[in-house]
């Protein structure tokens, strides 16, 4: 299979076999005197990564050029010429064993769910690695923390930093106390118990472990005067840990791999779940294979015992589901006809299914004809929920003239009596003539679909 790079510098195209673009990409990550299981562990993930990318594959295609799947922007690799300078007289050797370890991956890349992993990894991880909604702001279920043995006395990961307190104040915009002859800061552990007599001289101090006379640290340190203050000039950083601590440790990758493990064991340690697929069988499934999502057309609205709306909104939940299902989500609806479905026998749906997400459908109706535009409801605390609403509410600005009233916290009793990820989409006023040319139109309902899908997909893709 071939690679379609696009070349930053020259600004084109270039075809580029899998395998040579994986030995690229792992060479670039890890250095090639890695003991072999590691080293091999790192192509798997470079192999994964390209999965992640190719576009015949389903992969996201490359960051600048829409018809390429990878460049140096979006995928860090180096190219012969930079490995050729890295690796010296020894290129071809180091070249050639980089490849006969490709070959003996025999085409192995890490999935999830069928589709193939964020392959993230780091240096080393200063004895756990972290839950990526630490790092990310979201959570991945294989990024998970897994403590790391291996690094917990790793020494080789303790790294120390002077920074003087100028620097520290200007990058942190912070102040410490000015310098005054009276005065000087406790600093728990190194000076602290300051005793002072009336004229502001140092009657006794604690300097370390011990206690001192003030004419003693005169004397000793040779300050002028037993009227004196202090401030720290630099401070001294230990750190553990190189990187963000997601995904594979590479240190830890080293030691397991010293230690007699294979490859694959090592992918499994960091990555919690996953599997190890074949690349040449791996049929890339559909963006929302494994989803379940329950869509509840609303009931509409009420006006004088007529219920108004309740049509569309069938309508617009079976689009909805026509084109979530081709993507190769499990969609469901709470009625498939034109019948009222009441609150309990929605929540028992919610039970019986237990869907990745529940979300309403539904609209407003006011007095007041001037009132218009969409909100999206979530439960308190729903944090995934709100992401979809965000990818939602950017997909109808897109599609509709709909205006937006934003993302709103609601505590619905529906809310509250399922347990899963949930939200409500209130589309718009069929009391406003605008709102309701928007939704009740043929275009209208075909807009809305088409949103409310692409912004599910778009919720999905990033994860
Ligand atoms: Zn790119
Ligand atoms: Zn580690």
């Amino acid at each position: 299979m071939d690679v379609k790079i696009y070349d930053n510098e020259e600004k084109r195209i270039i075809y580029m076999d899998a395998d040579i673009v994986t030995a690229l990409i792992a060479a670039a990550n890890m250095p090639y005197y890695f003991p072999k299981e590691a080293l091999k562990a790192q192509i798997i993930l470079a192999r994964t990564h390209l999965a992640k990318k190719i576009k015949i594959l389903g992969g996201e295609g490359c960051c600048i050029n829409q018809e390429a799947d990878i460049c140096k922007k979006c995928l860090y690799f180096l190219d012969e010429k930079d490995l050729k300078i890295m690796w010296g007289s020894d290129f071809l050797e180091r070249w050639n064993y980089i490849n006969s370890l490709v070959s003996e991956t025999s085409n192995k890349i890490v999935t999830i769910n069928g589709k193939p992993i964020m392959p993230i990894f780091h240096k080393a991880c200063g004895g756990s690695t972290e839950n990526s909604e630490n790092i990310l702001g979201y959570s991945i279920s294989y990024l998970r923390k897994t403590y790391c043995e291996y690094c917990k006395n790793n020494l080789e990961s303790i790294t120390n930093i002077d920074i003087s307190v100028d620097e520290i104040e200007e990058a942190l915009g912070t102040r410490t106390p000015i310098i005054s002859w009276e005065k000087g800061p406790q600093i728990k552990g190194f000076i602290e118990n300051e005793e002072r007599d009336t004229e502001g001289r140092i009657k006794s101090i604690k300097i370390g472990d011990k206690n001192f006379k003030g004419q003693e640290i005169i004397e000793k340190l040779g300050i002028s005067s037993t009227k004196f203050g202090w401030k720290p000039k630099v401070i001294t950083f230990e750190s553990k840990g190189f990187g963000d601590g997601l995904g594979m440790c590479q240190f830890g990758a080293k030691v397991m791999a010293q230690e007699g493990k294979k490859a694959e064991e090592i992918l499994k340690m960091y990555f919690t779940g996953v599997n190890i697929d074949i690349l040449q069988q791996y049929e890339p499934l559909k963006p929302l294979h494994g989803r379940k999502i329950l869509i509840d057309p609303g009931n509409g609205v009420k006006i004088n015992e007529e219920y108004y709306g309740r049509d569309t909104l069938l309508q617009i939940s079976f689009k909805i589901k026509e084109l979530l299902s081709d993507l190769g989500a499990d969609i469901y609806l709470t009625r498939e006809s034109n019948v009222f479905c009441s609150m309990q026998m929605k929540a028992e749906q919610v039970k019986l299914l237990n869907p990745d997400f529940y979300i309403g459908i539904n609209c407003d109706y006011e007095k007041n004809k001037q009132l218009a535009g969409t909100k999206i409801f979530h439960f308190r605390g729903d944090i995934e929920s709100h992401l979809l609403a965000e990818s939602i509410f950017e997909k109808l600005k897109e599609c509709t003239k709909l205006v937006q009233r934003g993302i709103k916290i609601a505590e619905l009793s529906l809310f509250k009596e399922i347990k899963v990820n949930a939200l409500l989409i209130e589309l718009g006023y069929l009391s406003n003539e605008h709102d309701k040319s928007e939704i009740e139109s043929i275009q209208g309902i075909e807009n809305i679909s088409y949103a409310v899908a692409e912004g599910i997909k778009n919720f999905y893709q990033k994860k």
